[in-house]
């Protein structure tokens, strides 16, 4: 009997060269083995008639090779072709001729005699049915047929020194003499699906296709359950710690919502209902704040920021970038000094700024600064934070799980705020933010003009220039903006240069300015403010413009090659227009005709919701990436998709919440083996932030 923990090695029955190869695949147990699950499946159950004719549809056959060949051409160019014949083969059936080319190796595995399954597209070639390079497996004995024949048979992720063959044959036989009592089934009492022992058979050989899918379903939910236990362990101990309450009657906060040029919207009251809530309790606030482009997030970041200074304590607010920051910091300085709040900016750029700071050493003197605008690692390296309140941090998926939790491990835990100015989609927030609460705005102010988006070819440019033109001769303003990858790079400036010359013909009489990461911080700053005043009428710009400006009365937004640029950005980028009353226009100039862009662009054209934007990212690149860049802390999911097994994901997590709300600590006996897995998991999980 073998026992689901058991190490591979003390399995006398599998090669050493096998258990090496293992090894490389990171596959050192019985539970590691029979968790690497199958790629897809082939149904073998039924071999096909020999082909006639050709079809683009792969199709499994079995028969024996009745001749091979080999033939030379062209020097040292080689086929070899093996003949197949259906058994039982009558005067109407054909053969099949398997054609390899240069493959040294497929020659030496097939000889005549021999019975072959083979998968793969019929073609016709000279009258004769081919199939080129197809699939295929060497018949043994009988045994062998029912491990790898006449079933659904699993396909395995492709591993470098263990055939398919091999790899199965190790599956099966494990499997075959598996301790199902070893095998523990980690799921809470109210789901029935099954014991993960009989899912483990099921995914690896189904019985039929439909049992197939319900053992992925069981296991995937196990997967994504202890995932959520996990998080919601984190959570647990993160909201267990002791906080501080910041429970300031809100006169500073009344004065500069009363000075505010507007009123807030609905979702954004709604919002810092919630701040001010979790602010007031002695819990420590983990919550996510999310909201697309100028819904308003950083208004009501520092309203929260305002009650923690009057409640005594200090913020801080951090930005992804520096150019970020400086933006944060003039918004601030704008707003609150003439409330006599102090403000200050720490950023890399700022070298005089950098000496440790002597404001923070807890004195009340008259230089200390209540507010801190920076980069993320400069806030925490360089500032001794003694009364730290609360931290906003605008994170844009660069900060990770354990830089939070380094920030936050100070006591008494400061109150945090993570703000995201790319919606999410909703099962990366059950995962990647599953610690944080949620809150989101979800409505733009009502002043907001309409934003209208196509996508034009480039010999649509005579047009396009015509509604630009007709655009500024009604008082408007524009941006041009250029892909260009590397900021730093010479050449790319070059290209805007020129780029930047012709325009500054099409567009005349109007003023063009040319705006670009190369060009000095104070001279930037000069012509963002004559674009701000309306001297200049199209700004010719990369994409600095993505961040940090904000301009009503620019309306419209070219985009050229657009098919650079992620969905994500192009949707951040024109966040940059319809911040007026006038409704505005983003063209995006594109000549790409490959179905992958075109799909991605018309997305855009399609909505201007975020979130949706998000989403159809998303399905369309797949969450690995976005996985992996969230330094989300959590282990790498085998066998759950995070698009495609959403539901999954909802489900799991409320059953892991359900269970954590009785016994948040899982002290209790029977929530013991949960406990133990949370522990595992730790083990295993990936963090790649240092
Ligand atoms: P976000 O951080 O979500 O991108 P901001 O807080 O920077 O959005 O707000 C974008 C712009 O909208 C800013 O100029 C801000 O002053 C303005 N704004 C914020 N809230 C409102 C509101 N309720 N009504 C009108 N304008 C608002
Ligand atoms: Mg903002």
């Amino acid at each position: 009997m073998i026992a689901y923990s058991q190490l591979l090695s003390e399995l006398d029955w599998i090669p050493k060269p096998k258990l090496a190869a293992l090894r490389r695949l990171e596959i050192e147990t019985v539970e590691d083995l029979l968790t690497h699950y199958p790629r897809r499946y082939e149904d073998r159950t039924h071999f096909a008639p020999f082909p006639r004719e050709e079809s683009d549809t792969p199709i499994l056959v079995c028969g024996e090779v009745v001749k091979t060949r080999l033939v030379r051409f062209g020097g040292w160019k080689k086929i070899f072709e093996a003949t197949l014949e259906e058994s039982g083969a009558n005067a109407l059936s054909q053969p099949l001729v398997l054609r390899w080319f240069n493959l040294h190796y497929v020659q030496k595995m097939i000889a005549t005699g021999q019975r072959l399954v083979v998968f793969g597209k019929p073609r016709l070639r000279k009258n004769r049915v081919c199939m080129e390079h197809p699939e295929f497996e060497v018949i043994e004995n009988d045994d062998e047929i029912s491990v790898h024949f006449r079933r659904i048979t699993p396909i395995y992720p492709a591993t470098e020194g263990l055939s398919q063959r091999v790899f199965r044959g190790l599956i099966f036989a494990t499997l075959e003499n598996l301790d199902a009592e070893s095998v523990p089934t980690l799921l809470p009492k109210s789901v029935k699906l099954g014991s993960r022992e009989h899912a483990l058979h099921e995914i690896h050989f189904p019985t039929t296709t439909a049992q197939g899918d319900a053992a992925r379903k069981h296991l995937v939910f196990s997967e994504f359950f202890a995932m959520q236990l996990l998080i919601g362990s984190r959570r647990v101990a993160a909201i267990t710690r002791p906080g501080q309450a910041q429970a300031a009657p809100g006169a500073l906060l009344e004065r500069f919502l009363r000075a505010l040029p507007f009123d807030l919207t609905a979702a954004q009251e709604r919002v810092f209902v919630e701040l001010r809530r979790d602010l007031a309790s002695p819990q420590p606030m983990n919550r996510l704040l999310q909201g697309d482009v100028g819904s308003g997030k950083t208004v009501i970041a520092i309203a929260a920021m305002l009650l923690a200074v009057e409640s005594g304590s200090q913020a801080a607010l951090m930005a992804p970038t520096q150019i970020l920051a400086e933006q944060h910091f003039g918004v601030l300085c704008r707003w609150l000094e003439p409330l006599g709040v102090r403000v200050a900016l720490r950023t890399g750029a700022r070298q005089e700024d950098n000496a440790p700071l002597p404001l923070f050493s807890g004195d009340d003197s008259a230089d200390r600064p209540h507010i801190i605008v920076g980069t993320h690692a400069l806030l925490y390296e360089g500032v001794a934070f003694e009364t730290l309140g609360l931290a906003v941090i605008d994170e844009q998926h660069k900060f990770g799980v354990s830089q939070r939790a380094r920030l936050t491990s100070r006591e008494p835990a400061p109150d945090v705020l993570v703000m995201t100015a790319t919606p999410i989609p909703r099962t990366l927030t059950m995962t990647v933010y599953g610690d944080l609460d949620v809150s989101v705005i979800d409505q733009m102010p009502a002043d907001r003009g309409k934003i209208v988006t196509a996508v034009r070819d480039r010999n649509k440019l005579p047009e396009v220039l015509l509604f630009i033109r007709k655009e500024l001769e009604a008082g408007r303003q524009a941006y041009v903006v250029y892909p260009l990858i590397d900021e730093s790079d010479k050449l790319d400036a070059k290209a805007a240069a020129a780029e930047f010359e012709q325009w500054r013909e099409r567009l005349r009489p109007f003023r063009c300015e040319l705006l670009h990461g190369r060009i000095p911080a104070p001279e930037k700053q000069a012509i963002m403010e004559r674009f701000r005043r309306g001297e200049t009428g199209a700004l010719i710009s990369t994409t600095v413009v993505e961040v940090g400006v904000d301009v009503s009365n620019a309306t419209v937004m070219l985009i050229e090659n657009a098919e650079r640029f992620g969905l994500a950005q192009l949707h951040q980028l024109r966040g940059r227009i319809g911040r007026g009353t006038h409704k505005s226009y983003c063209i995006l100039l594109s000549d790409e005709k490959a179905p992958e862009t075109v799909a991605k662009l018309a997305v855009l054209e399609k909505t201007s919701d975020g979130f949706a934007v998000a989403e159809a990212d998303w399905e369309m690149r797949g969450p690995g990436d976005l996985l992996g860049t969230a330094q989300s802390g959590l282990p790498a999911l085998k066998l759950g998709n995070l698009v495609r097994d959403a539901d999954l994901m909802r489900e799991a997590r409320a059953a892991a919440t359900a269970i954590l709300a009785v016994d948040p600590l899982l002290a209790s006996r029977e929530n013991q083996r949960f406990k133990e897995l949370i522990v595992e998991q730790h083990g295993r999980t990936f963090s790649n932030v240092c």
